[in-house]
């Protein structure tokens, strides 16, 4: 779980429009879902459109847009799992040497502060969570605090965000419908091949011919889902290929370590991966 406020613009390439969908999406404060595969970009983007929406908020306030202006708009980020409670993040009563304390959990501290709160992965907590985005997600914009029998009024600068990865879902972990249409969708694909190489040059600092050739190569990675690839090769692994290769290491190796060896334990699908590798590399 983390809270910060971007204070350096973050890099992130724009794929489509979705900076502009987010924005009035965020004017609106309506809640926004992102969908996409692993490694492609959703975090980034979120901490872009923290720094940038704070730039808009301080701007709007009149107030002046350096850094260390009073207008922040924080970015919780909480990586969520299946043994995540309710309490996790709305907060706790600790017994101490002076008697008993409220902890605001994270949620609450967002709420109340008026940060962007990105669920990521949000279909992996449990059900009890959803009682509280709920109230969260509707006109009234309030976050239950069950505990103290209270409810709290999210700042107005508050919006919650959540990531979901389409392809790990199984009619067990899914998001109930109800829960689904409060928010709008933005669907996130790994990169067009020119962009995704900008991204790889720029990440790893690795030439262009270099960042051309891996973006290529996970073009053909990603087709091998049809033999059975449960996950195509991320952006993120191909950054990975790109550094270990600038630190001298035999493209080949890089690409069997960053690849290979991490997308699969199935050797024959591991084979497969070396062929394409060997023959683009
Ligand atoms: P996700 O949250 O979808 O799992 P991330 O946002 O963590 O993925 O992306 C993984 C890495 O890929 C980032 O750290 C960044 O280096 C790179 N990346 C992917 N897409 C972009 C983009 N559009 N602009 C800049 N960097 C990107």
């Amino acid at each position: 779980m983390e809270a910060f406020v971007v204070r350096s613009e973050p890099y992130y390439r724009p794929v489509a429009d979705e900076v502009e969908l987010f924005t009035g999406a965020y004017n609106q404060r309506i809640p926004v879902l992102l969908k996409g595969p692993t490694g492609c970009g959703k975090t980034r983007f979120v901490e872009y459109m923290a720094w940038k929406l704070a730039r808009q908020l301080h701007v709007v306030s009149g107030q002046d847009t350096s850094p260390s202006g009073d207008v922040q708009l924080p970015l919780v980020t909480i990586a969520c799992h299946e043994d995540l409670t309710a309490s996790d993040l709305v907060g706790r009563y600790l017994l101490d040497a002076t008697g008993t304390r409220w902890i605001d959990g994270p949620m609450t501290r967002a709420v109340k502060t008026g940060a962007i709160l990105y669920l990521d992965e949000v279909v992996e907590a449990r059900k009890d969570t959803t009682v509280l985005i709920h109230p969260l997600t509707d006109h009234r914009r309030l976050l239950p605090v069950e505990k103290r029998g209270s409810v709290i009024e999210a700042d107005d600068r508050f919006l919650l965000c959540v990531s979901y990865n389409p392809r790990y879902q199984s009619a067990l972990k899914d998001l109930k419908p109800s829960t689904r249409q409060r928010f709008i969708a933005i669907e996130f694909d790994y990169p067009p091949p020119h962009i995704e190489a900008d991204i790889i040059q720029r990440e790893s600092g690795c030439s262009a011919a270099r960042a051309e050739t891996l973006a290529r190569l996970g073009v053909k990675v990603r087709n091998l889902r049809e033999h059975g690839l449960q996950e195509g090769a991320s952006t993120r692994l191909l950054i990975y290929a790109a550094r270990l290769m600038n630190e001298g290491l035999p493209a080949r190796r890089a690409c069997q370590v960053a690849l290979v060896w991490s997308l699969t334990d199935d050797a024959e699908l591991q084979q497969s991966i070396a062929e394409v590798v060997g023959a683009v590399v």
